[in-house]
């Protein structure tokens, strides 16, 4: 049995949801993708459709 949970990327402005499977854990906080986990330093948006964050 596998638990997946779901949680809201930590990334304050994205919308997605990612499984804690998936995500890219950064400091206890999980995201959607490295561009949120970077904080947007680099990169905009999370390459994700329908997402505004960055
Ligand atoms: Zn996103
Ligand atoms: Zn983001």
């Amino acid at each position: 049995m596998t638990t997946v949970t779901m949680m809201k990327c930590a990334c304050e402005r994205c919308l997605c949801v990612v499984s804690t499977a998936d995500a890219i854990e950064k400091e206890g906080k999980y995201y959607c993708s490295q561009a949120c986990a970077d904080g947007h330093k680099d990169e905009k948006g999370c390459a994700h459709s329908g997402c505004g964050c960055g």
